[in-house]
């Protein structure tokens, strides 16, 4: 509190500071695309509508379904059989629609359609008798459902370089690799050399797996990082995008890099003296949330905003057909 009034708004000596604003940063198309089928589903067959796992990794977006009807839970066992169900936008391993239809119940798959092509470039691997290499984080619900599209032992889980020397695959001549969509590319680029140097023949998806959103914002704060003293990344700490923002802040030179939910959660300390500040958020967190922290900065800064843009993006999925109004 006695910060806020050292430097309220009503001082006309605030310190001037610039604000980088990434461009893009915030919602991907599959989190928009997730969280507008949770919303026609409610209108479609009325409230409750129950939502395995949260639909994308943010609390404000959660909570904002979960008040105009949504029931989050976290497995199929916990949705009775006579409501509808959907599945978040991470995916889901193949046994959970086959138990959703086991028990004739009303479901909407609402993986991303880029988690989806992963899916299939497993399934193709798996079909011409390779044995896939994963390169994603252990636990993770995205890497869960990939893995869980083949039988057990298909899939390898590789996290880091080291893994790769540790792995014993069944036939180094047979296999294949695909990662997890929202992970560092230039982390993930060392993994994939250090595949290629132990396995000769392993062979690699046609474009790379990782979403053009991930890409997009890991390219906006790697721009603005030789310009900014700290990084602000909004976004929430199960949020694998808007961690390996902060990450790729931190690799490309910038001395202070922090996740926050909300503006609540800047440490207004750590960040005395500095005056040039770069702003971005993960691919799951709403702008609203952005918004709140550019007005924080403004109660205690002069501030002039500089958007640092280095990618349009123009993608855009269609919800599955059932929620259609023409279906
Ligand atoms: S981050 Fe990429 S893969 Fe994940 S939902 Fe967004 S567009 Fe899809």
């Amino acid at each position: 509190m006695t910060e806020l009034t050292m430097t309220g708004p009503i001082k006309t000596d605030r310190p001037a500071l610039t604000l980088y604003l990434a461009d893009p940063r915030g919602f991907c198309a599959g989190v928009v695309r997730a969280i507008e089928i949770v919303e026609m589903a409610i209108e479609k067959w009325g409230a409750p509508v129950y939502v395995r796992h949260e639909i994308v990794h943010n609390q404000h977006v959660v909570d904002g379904l979960r008040a105009k009807g949504a029931v989050f839970v976290e497995d199929l066992d916990d949705c009775p059989d006579d409501r509808p169900v959907v599945f978040s936008a991470h995916g889901v391993p193949k046994s959970v629609p086959a138990e959703a239809e086991r028990r004739n119940m009303i479901y909407v798959d609402a993986t991303c359609p880029l988690v989806w092509k992963v899916h299939v470039e497993a399934e193709r691997h798996f079909q011409n008798g390779r044995q896939i290499i994963m390169i994603g984080h252990s636990g993770h619900p995205e890497t869960v459902g990939t893995m869980g599209q083949l039988p057990a032992g298909e899939v390898i889980l590789v996290e880091t370089v080291e893994d790769v020397a540790r792995i014993a695959p069944r036939d180094p001549e047979r296999l294949a690799y695909i990662t997890q969509t929202t992970l560092s590319v230039d982390d993930t680029a060392d993994v994939v050399a250090a595949l290629m140097a132990r396995f000769s023949g392993i062979i690699g998806p046609h474009r790379k797996d990782i979403c053009y959103a991930t890409t997009n914002r890991q390219q906006a704060v790697k721009a603005m990082a030789p310009r900014i003293d700290a990084l602000l990344v909004v976004g929430a700490p199960n949020s694998s995008n808007s961690r390996r923002l902060v990450e790729v802040g931190r690799a490309a030179g910038c001395p202070y890099a922090m996740l926050v939910q909300t503006a609540a959660d800047i440490d207004w300390r750590a960040i005395e003296g500095v005056r040039a500040v770069g702003l971005t958020a993960g691919a799951s967190a709403p702008e609203v949330l952005v918004d709140q922290v550019i007005a924080a900065f403004h109660d205690r800064y002069e501030v002039t905003i500089e958007r640092i843009v280095t990618a349009e993006e123009h993608v855009s999925f269609k919800v599955p057909r059932v929620l259609r109004v023409d279906a």
